[in-house]
């Protein structure tokens, strides 16, 4: 591994390539380090490597000193808020979120329950690179506790952002699809409390991922699809492995990306809280800033990354965040995206408006959109923006992350360098039907031949 460590989202490996023993203690030892002997709550996601993983990293905290507080297998949402209502000085989620299922990750959690920042990452992957590593002398090592209230905790936090009321009234059917990851350790129960009917599949933790792929692509969820129609839901609700992230698939079992959903709770937000702010990363849909302006709202963009956006949040006091993946930052409940909170903003949305998702859906800015991936390898990725800025010079071009092209005010292009994978992104916008679609393929062509010429 390079001494860059840290990815957009967390250090992520394939267990016992990247993430073998030896490397999972020297980083837990630098992160150990860094916390400086604090109180450490630590957890893991449902994968088969989980244990593996979390007793090398816990057993490197406790040798520097620091006192780890276990809070088992849940999803990362949940540690995040019992770090900060728990006034612990840190914590460490073991999860690799939507990766497949050889890998693993690790994400360092700041006291107020937030990712840490860019520059703490920076002063881990430096401790790491020096091998500068405290040890404790042996009457110094620190002790291992047990926490078990995260979920409590968790299903308590999210409450006090709901109305019950009208959610019991709807007496709405739901169909859960968790992905065999531990967001079935919360909403089912959560929603059940809720009043409402509720139907789990692919319910079981299971580290082998066999209902589908752990990231709630609407193309991976064909199974929650029918689950919704066969049961007559009147909401699919699909997590990714850590139950961050949020997917909905509405009563005709239709699969909608994020920005679909994000951009009915930014409506629904905005109603209730007119010209307020909304943290967007880059590659949302316009309905967000359309929507925006119904309301006297305004949009700050961000790059892409779960990271940016809640530093993002803090730093303006925005109160929702959005990401087009599916992640949601409601920020009075914590400015972090929560799959658990994401789906109960939902729940009321639908008790509020008593309309079915789809005419809800509906009902908001009609854009078409299409999605691509060009592969690219990661030391052509810089020489290949510059190449495809040089050549769309005459149109209007944003470039916040990757190059956002607009050959019209009502279709636009972006193509961005993925963080983790040698590929271009590439997402498309119009409010004409085929319009996206063309585009994709157009500037799939044209990045295919720079990249041959540069290759
Ligand atoms: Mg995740």
């Amino acid at each position: 591994m390079s001494t860059r460590l840290f990815g957009t989202n967390g250090i992520r490996g394939v267990v016992n390539k990247e993430l073998t023993p030896q490397f999972l203690l020297d980083i837990g030892m630098a992160i150990g380090t860094h916390f400086n002997g604090g109180s450490i709550l630590v957890a893991c996601d449902a994968r088969t490597s989980s244990q593996m993983v979390k007793s090398a990293i816990v057993s490197s905290l406790l040798a520097s000193g620091c006192s780890v507080h276990d809070a088992g297998t849940i999803p990362t949402p949940s540690l995040q808020y019992a770090v900060k209502i728990r006034g612990f000085n840190g914590g460490i989620m073991l999860t690799a979120s939507h990766n497949p299922a050889p890998f693993n990750g690790i994400k360092v959690i700041g006291s107020d329950g937030v990712e840490v920042e860019r520059k703490t990452e920076e002063g881990i992957e430096q401790l790491y690179a020096k091998r500068k590593f405290t040890l404790k002398p042996w009457n110094q090592v620190g002790e291992e506790y047990q926490f078990t209230e995260a979920l409590e905790l968790h299903k308590k936090g999210v409450l006090r952002h709901i109305d019950p009321k009208p959610i019991a009234r709807a007496k709405l059917k739901v169909m859960i699809d968790s992905g065999n990851g531990v967001g079935s350790l919360i909403t089912p129960y959560l929603l059940r409390d809720l009043g409402c009917q509720v139907y789990t599949m692919n319910s079981h933790l299971d580290g082998t991922f066999p209902g589908r792929q752990p990231e709630p692509t609407p193309e991976a969820l064909t199974g929650l699809s029918k689950a919704v129609k066969a049961v007559g839901a009147d909401l699919g609700i699909a997590h990714d492995g850590d139950a961050d992230r949020c997917i909905f698939v509405d009563e005709m079992g239709e699969a909608y990306y994020g920005d679909k959903s994000f951009a009915l709770i930014a409506d629904w937000f905005l109603t209730h809280h007119p010209g307020e702010k909304i943290v967007a990363t880059f590659n949302c849909s316009k309905a967000i800033p359309d929507i925006a302006a119904r309301h006297g709202g305004s949009v700050i963009w961000t790059k892409v990354g779960a990271i940016t956006v809640s530093r993002t949040i803090l730093e303006t006091g925005a109160k929702l965040g959005g990401e087009e993946n599916g992640g949601v930052f409601y920020a009075p409940h914590q400015p972090v995206r929560d799959g658990t909170m994401t789906a109960c903003l939902m729940l009321q949305i639908l008790a509020e408006r008593g309309e079915p998702l789809s005419t809800l859906i509906e009902e908001l800015p009609k854009y078409y959109v299409h999605k691509g991936r060009v592969p690219c390898e990661n030391t052509l990725k810089e020489k290949v923006l510059t190449r495809l800025l040089k050549q769309t010079k005459n149109l209007k071009i944003e470039t916040l992350d990757g190059v956002k092209i607009w050959p019209a005010e009502d279709s636009w292009i972006l193509l961005r360098p993925s963080g983790t994978e040698p590929v271009y992104r590439l997402y498309a916008e119009s409010t004409q039907p085929k319009k996206a679609e063309q585009l994709v393929s157009e500037y799939r062509d044209k990045l295919n031949e720079i990249i041959r010429s540069q290759s």
